[in-house]
């Protein structure tokens, strides 16, 4: 046995299903591959397995299930909840897909486009656009998160308000089940009523099911008006407001209501390249609206003009800037998307994804503020997100010179005050950055017993031997 308890010929008998160049074993090849973004979990690995087609995926799967070998899918490494980082302390091999990056086919006639599961994101993006078509899933990992893991996690992003999650972004899959069998659901139709949707199984499974080799993706017209506008406001209420008269008088063409805090603003432009406020007065909250009209640009201008006049005149809206260019427009989403990065240099940051219903995010905000700040007075909170998605990152950051693993240790602490009123809000522990080992047993501890058993059976019938990722979003000890 070697030291992480398989034994080199079985390592060796894996390897030789990729070839030795495709299948890594040393430390400085494994390393980056064994933490995830946040470093909250440091796993362990011997052996890095790159596939590269979807016959030596199957190959690998096989033996792994012959051998009671756990497979651990890693895709572009971007997830936030330690789903694609190996064990600690056990044998875990990775499997990534990124040597199986092909376009399959685009058809912009049928508005599909069909990739391998290891596609980067941007690249899905850029073939759409090639095509003249709009591929909508945006999210701030998109130049290294993969078809596969955006997939697996069901990602959201900024446009979910128009075009939904991942789950409604696609319509088959390929997949590789742990036994080794293939599964080709790679079908084009957006009306299949033949029983149960094992699509929508493994979307959102976090690779504990099977692995996603390759996808039908839903194309949309690219838009012909797009307009950015950064206001600022005096409350969450207001926001709120405004959020209800954006989405009446744009409907679908409402495509990222996000809100921001002071807090959120002032550490992006202190500390991220390019950041600066476009308001000239400082204003508790802060919202960014996009709007993109598939008729015309002259759409767009309007529809951000009625948002922006009839918000003032209700009182609504403060102040706004709306981005003159498209320069612009990506400026403000920059200092939207930044938001997380900005926190690092402020010290520790405990990090809440959560969603409520819309109308119930001022209430859920002020309890929660209410309640943080009792149990940690000096936090600071960076509660930011897609608020016309009822999807808040409610972030705290540490109280000014603290100290930071002190700090850290109460993360438990202050998720259980933050998840207890997102549940008395009829709220969820994970809008869109999934389970994985984060909050595995939270959810076991929060959800109802029956749907934790459906869950186990469900693993237990995709995956017998229990090689599939394990440990990740259900555990099967009880
Ligand atoms: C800066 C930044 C911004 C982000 N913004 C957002 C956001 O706005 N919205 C959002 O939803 N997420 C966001 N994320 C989280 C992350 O980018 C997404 O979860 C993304 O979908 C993960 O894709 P990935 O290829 O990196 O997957 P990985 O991290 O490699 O894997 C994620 C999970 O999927 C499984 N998996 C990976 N590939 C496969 C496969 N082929 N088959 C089966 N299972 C597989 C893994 O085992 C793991 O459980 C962000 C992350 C960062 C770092």
């Amino acid at each position: 046995m070697s030291s992480h308890g398989i034994s080199p010929d079985l390592l060796d008998r894996f390897a030789a299903i990729v070839g030795e160049k495709y299948a890594l074993r040393g430390e400085a090849d494994l390393a980056p591959r064994l933490i995830e973004n946040r470093g909250l979990y440091h796993g362990s690995s011997p052996l890095l397995l790159k596939p590269g087609s979807v016959e030596e995926v199957s190959e690998i799967m096989k033996l792994a299930t012959e051998t009671g070998t756990a497979i651990v899918p890693q895709t572009g490494n971007t997830g936030l909840v330690g789903g694609q980082t190996p064990r600690t302390g056990q044998a875990d091999i990775i499997l990534s897909l990124e040597r199986m990056t092909r376009i399959r086919d685009v058809d912009p006639v049928a508005n599909v486009l069909i990739a391998d599961g290891g596609a980067i994101l941007a690249d899905v993006q850029k073939a759409a656009e090639a095509h003249g078509r709009l591929f909508p899933l945006s999210l701030g990992s998109e130049g290294s998160c993969r078809i596969g893991g955006n997939l697996s996690t069901n990602a959201g992003g900024t446009a979910v308000l128009a075009y939904g999650n991942m789950r409604q972004l696609c319509l088959g899959l390929e997949v590789v089940l742990p036994t080794g069998e293939i599964w080709d659901g790679l079908r084009q139709l957006k009306k299949d009523n033949t029983g149960y949707d094992l699509r929508d199984l493994f979307i959102g499974a976090e690779g504990t099911l099977g692995i996603i080799t390759g996808a039908v993706l839903k194309l949309f017209p690219q838009p012909l008006g797009h307009q950015v506008a950064f206001a600022g406001l005096h409350s969450v209420e207001d926001a709120l407001a405004l959020f209800n008269l954006a989405a009446s008088l744009c409907g679908t063409s409402l495509t990222g209501f996000e809100l921001m805090p002071r807090f959120g603003v002032e550490i992006t432009t202190r500390h991220i390249d390019g950041v600066r406020d476009p308001l000239e007065a400082a204003y508790p909250w802060y919202v960014l609206i996009d709007i993109s009209t598939s008729d015309s640009a002259e759409t767009a201008e309007r529809m951000m003009n009625g948002v922006l006049e009839q918000g003032f005149e209700a009182g609504l809206v403060q102040d706004a800037a709306i981005a003159a260019s498209v320069a612009q427009q990506k400026a403000i989403w920059h200092m939207r998307e930044s938001m997380s990065d900005a926190q690092k240099p402020e010290g520790g940051s405990i990090k809440h994804d959560v969603s409520v219903p819309v109308s119930k995010i001022p209430h859920f905000m002020a309890e929660a503020e209410k309640a943080v700040m009792a149990a940690m007075p000096g936090a600071r909170i960076c509660a930011f997100g897609h608020m016309g998605d009822g999807n808040i990152h409610y972030n705290i950051s540490q109280p000014i010179g603290a100290d930071k693993a002190a700090f850290i240790a109460r993360w438990r602490e202050m998720n259980h005050i933050v998840h207890g009123l997102v549940l008395a809000h009829g709220g969820s522990i994970s809008a869109e950055h999934g389970i994985g080992q984060l909050k595995r047993d939270e959810l076991a501890a929060i959800r109802p017993a029956i749907e934790i058993e459906l869950m186990r059976r469900i693993k237990r019938a995709f995956d017998p031997a229990g090689i599939m990722n394990p440990g990740k979003v259900v555990s099967l000890e009880i």
